[in-house]
């Protein structure tokens, strides 16, 4: 049997399912330019990838495996790889967003195309009501998946010995849509990106630190100052550490309360699972047809962090510096987004999946839905946080809000929590709220009582 191993968001060798299977192989990764034409040419992800591409390429040649890296379309590449040599089929872990589907599609016409769960806990067909349909609500999802963990197989995956078919490609190959090849170097330089130096934890520090953490994740996740989450979404994204092997850490703990951490992980399946039986939610909303006020000087107003509310900017600012937000805040700034500001709930999403280092289509897709009302769960329309309560209740003495926003340093931090203030004073080089939370919280409860 000769098979493909197409690494995706499986960036690693340990417990990786693809390695388990014997037979000659050809493990490759694509740099694929139908997603990259898209982004910006500093986009942090890239520098992410390529660190863990290259760190896959020199773990796997201890197994005697070298990882042919390509740059180019997909289909494209595969043409190629089926004009050199003769395969039975290519093995790769599912993704549910409708770009990944319509492109293996393509290719199993090509070349049969298996799938091995790698990415979840759960396969999409493991979980459902008693009478056979998907579960909506979390809460039920919840329940039966806890059930069906405690006697699942969660056990790691050993490399199976392979056969190598190819050597001699210490390059990235590049192939062009009339299949010219060129060879280069594998430099990040050499497929169009710069380098952006990042702070790059290693996973299995971050876990061996969530061991410390855990006891505080349930009282103070929420608190966005605090370190005390795991820090590993980004990881988890990429596959440069198992869902599986998360999970048996966690087991191992001998830490009193879990439970909540365990919660946040099967959150992430359940996101999928709704983009895999419901794949019209990653355009469209799930209910009610508002569908949002175009109005671009408020989107620019937006992106630039110059609302005038102190959170809000601070989270935008976070995420253009660092490529992450902290959880609460993504919560606040999504409602605060389609509410306060009636912004399309898909302008946000676009917005994140710039420059999140973590993006990942489902769970951005299904939380800025909840946010905005129009998802598939039950959470109210007239839910709307109060983007000023929630800075005091999370960041009381406005640490995270100064971190971001130096200019508001000198300010006390009670002030920075009150919107009465922020539309009295004039504060040097910062702006004055551009909307009043009160009166848009009510027009958007207003609004969406009229699509009910
Ligand atoms: C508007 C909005 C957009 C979001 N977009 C993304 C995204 O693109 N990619 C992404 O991975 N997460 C997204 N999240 C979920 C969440 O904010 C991040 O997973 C979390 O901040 C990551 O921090 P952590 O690794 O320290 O999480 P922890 O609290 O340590 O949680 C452990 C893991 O569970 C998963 N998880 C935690 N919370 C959630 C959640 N609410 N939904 C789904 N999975 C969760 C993540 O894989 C995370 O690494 C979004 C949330 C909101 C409100």
């Amino acid at each position: 049997m000769k098979r493909i191993l197409w690494f995706r968001r499986d960036l690693r060798v340990k417990d990786n399912p693809l390695l388990s299977l014997d037979g000659d192989v050809l493990p490759i990764f694509i740099f694929d330019t139908n997603i990259l034409e898209s982004l910006n040419k500093d986009d942090k992800r890239l520098s992410f990838i390529f660190h863990y591409v290259k760190k896959l390429k020199q773990e796997l040649l201890s197994y005697g495996l070298n990882l042919k890296i390509f740059y180019g379309k997909p289909e494209i590449i595969f043409k190629y790889l089926l004009q050199e040599n003769s395969f039975h089929e290519v093995v790769a872990s599912p993704d549910y967003d409708s770009y990944t589907k319509e492109r293996d599609l393509h290719i199993s016409h090509k070349l049969p195309f298996r799938y091995v769960e790698d990415t979840y806990i759960f396969k999409t067909d493991e979980i459902s009501k008693d009478d056979g349909t998907p579960y909506l609500v979390f809460t039920p999802f919840y329940k039966k998946a806890r059930a069906i963990l405690e006697s699942k197989n969660i056990q790691e995956y050993e490399v199976s010995t392979n056969s190598l078919i190819e050597t001699d490609y210490d390059v990235i190959t590049k192939i062009n849509e009339t299949l010219n090849v060129s060879k280069v170097a594998i430099k990040i330089q050499n497929i169009g990106f710069e380098e952006v130096i990042l702070n790059i934890v290693e996973p299995h520090l971050k876990l061996k630190a969530l061991k410390n953490k855990i006891d505080d994740y349930k009282e103070q996740r929420d608190y966005f100052s605090i370190d005390v989450s795991s820090n590993l979404s980004v990881d988890i994204r990429f596959g440069t550490i198992g869902i599986r092997e998360v999970l048996r850490f966690v087991f191992s703990l001998k830490s009193s309360d879990t439970e909540p951490f365990i919660r946040q992980l099967i959150f992430r399946d359940f996101y999928a699972y709704l983009l895999f039986h419901f794949p019209n939610i990653e355009y469209e909303n799930y209910k009610y047809s508002f569908n949002g006020i175009k109005n671009n000087e408020m989107y620019e107003l937006f992106c630039s962090a110059k609302t005038g509310v102190p959170i809000i900017d601070a989270g935008v600012r976070e995420l253009l510096q660092t490529g992450n937000i902290h959880n609460r805040v993504r919560m606040i700034i999504a409602s605060f987004f389609t509410k306060d500001l009636l912004l399309p709930w898909q302008w946000g999403e676009k917005f994140f999946a710039k420059y999140l280092l973590d993006y990942d289509k489902a769970s951005n897709v299904l939380s800025w839905q909840w946010s905005a009302g129009t998802g598939v769960d039950p959470q109210p329309y007239f839910r709307v946080f109060n983007p000023y309560l929630q800075s005091k209740k999370y960041d009381k003495d406005a640490l995270y809000i100064k971190k971001y926003i130096p200019e508001l340093f000198d300010i006390k931090s009670k002030y920075l929590h009150n919107e009465e203030y922020l539309f009295s004073t004039n504060i040097q080089d910062y702006s004055k709220p551009i909307v009043v939370h009160k009166e848009v919280a009510k027009k958007a409860v207003e609004i969406f009582k009229d699509y009910k």
